[in-house]
């Protein structure tokens, strides 16, 4: 049996909420970013703490397929109008 699940968490580092907090064989907590790949160990009682109190409280529900979208990124700059083809200069380079 794998490490039990404990919840979704925020991961400390990318701050991504797509974290999973776990329990380790020493009933220590385990965080694993999937987002980062971010593995961290409680290796104390202090440490598990923290760990846990980055747990994010959501109603027990059974894990979801597909995952939340993700935010949007900030993408309301105007679409700029669809370039009209501009005549090459093909005389440049001059022919004799
Ligand atoms: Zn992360």
């Amino acid at each position: 049996m794998a490490a039990e699940t404990i919840g979704r968490c925020k991961c400390p580092l990318c701050s991504s909420d797509r974290a999973r907090l776990s329990l380790a064989k020493s009933k220590l907590s385990v965080i694993t970013c999937n987002a980062c790949n971010f593995q961290g160990f409680a290796r104390s009682d202090r440490s598990d703490d923290k760990l846990r109190a980055l747990l994010i409280a959501e109603p027990a529900a059974p894990p979801a397929d597909d995952p939340p979208a993700p935010p949007a990124p900030i993408a309301t700059a105007p679409q700029p109008a669809p370039a009209t083809r501009a005549p090459m200069g093909w005389g440049v380079l001059g022919h004799a």
